[in-house]
């Protein structure tokens, strides 16, 4: 039998972590063959809800489950994490100005990273989830210097689900049969989603998307905005914000980080700049990427149009902005 894998959420009592938890626990994030132990960490306000996730946890009698760590201790909920899924975040709240949001972030994720680095287990893969989640994963990365640069990622795995899921709609195909989108940049409303390089499987074989679609007013219109805009309308509609989709997508960003993307298939997520595509160095940017053997790779050399390569600086700049606001914070 396999050994367990260590998994951590923060903020596991919130609603993305009571939706993501179920998940791990039934191996759609790590597979059907491989035991977890699962690691919830919350603040000390939300410590009588979370023994209450650990309760339904019990109740539930997952097979794979082989443990469950209920704490707000962040040392003993890091300690020998294989993987890390950081949710909690201080969230922003009317009134609030931008600056206060990023330097509450900033003081969670410098602390945080301080104990992953210290008592995580060697190679743990760390995904951040809290917005703002590039900025995040940026301050993770730098307050944990021993943990190499690959391994801390941030979530866009949604938008890109989402833009696969509105490609399939217009088209009335599977979703299952669109891949190759792309998202580029920031987990925020100037991220480009871009379906330039997409291909859709059709009975007579596989297809370029935008040819399909014929409609370029539409991808570089309402396509892209309704994408970046999708977080607000489930709030409206819903009264809450998009957990079960953001849940399931964090299940899908670490299940292919570690097991692998499917042969001539990218996927979207936010990792340490290296300079590719001409994207500033040092920003946690959203590009696409192969995952293999547990390390993922950009994809190299797909053609910039003059659209995209302004929407490509257009949330690049944006990112500049935060890392320096997040700069600003620490001194
Ligand atoms: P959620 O579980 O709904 O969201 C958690 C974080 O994920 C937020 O930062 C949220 O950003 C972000 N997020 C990223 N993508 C999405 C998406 N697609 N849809 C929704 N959210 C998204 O928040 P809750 O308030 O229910 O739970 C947060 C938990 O974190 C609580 O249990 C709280 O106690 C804990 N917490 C931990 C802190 C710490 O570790 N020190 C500090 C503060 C809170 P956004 O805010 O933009 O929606």
């Amino acid at each position: 039998a396999k050994e367990p894998v260590r998994v951590l959420v923060t903020g596991a009592a919130g609603q993305i972590g009571y939706a993501l938890v179920p998940m791990v626990a039934r191996g759609i994030m790590l597979g059907p063959d491989q035991p977890v132990i699962l690691h919830m960490l919350d603040i000390p306000p939300a410590a009588e809800a979370l023994n209450g996730v650990k309760m339904e946890l019990v109740d539930a009698a997952f097979p794979l489950l082989k443990g469950v760590v209920a704490t707000t201790d962040v040392v003993e909920a890091c300690t020998g994490v294989n993987i890390a899924v950081m949710v909690g975040g201080f969230p922003r709240k009317e009134g609030m100005e931008r600056k206060d949001v990023m330097s509450k972030n900033v003081s969670i994720y410098k602390s945080q990273a301080s104990a992953l680095e210290k008592h995580a287990a060697a190679n743990c893969k760390v995904l951040v989830v809290a917005n703002p989640a590039n900025t995040n994963a940026l301050i993770l990365k730098e307050f944990a210097p021993s943990i190499p640069e690959k391994n801390i990622t941030c979530l866009t795995r949604l938008d890109h689900n989402r833009a696969l899921g509105q490609i399939s709609e217009r088209l009335n195909v599977q979703v299952s049969d669109v891949k190759n989108v792309i998202i580029w940049g920031n987990h925020s409303s100037t991220q480009y989603p871009d379906v330039c390089h997409a291909t859709v499987k059709t009975p007579s074989g596989e297809k370029p998307a935008r040819e399909l679609v014929a409609n370029d007013e539409w991808v570089n219109g309402e396509f892209i905005s309704t994408v970046q805009q999708r977080g607000a309308a489930i709030i409206k509609a819903r009264k809450l914000s998009s957990a079960l989709s953001a849940a399931s997508s964090a299940c899908d960003h670490i299940r292919d980080w570690v097991l692998g993307t499917p042969e001539g298939t990218w996927v979207s997520m936010g990792v340490y700049s290296d300079g590719s595509y001409n994207v500033p160095a040092g920003l946690i940017y959203s590009f696409p990427v192969t995952c293999r053997n547990g390390e993922w790779t950009i994809v190299q050399g797909l053609s910039i149009d003059a659209f995209s390569r302004k929407k490509l600086d257009l949330t690049a700049e944006e990112l500049t902005d935060e890392k320096a606001l997040a700069y600003s914070c620490l001194s």
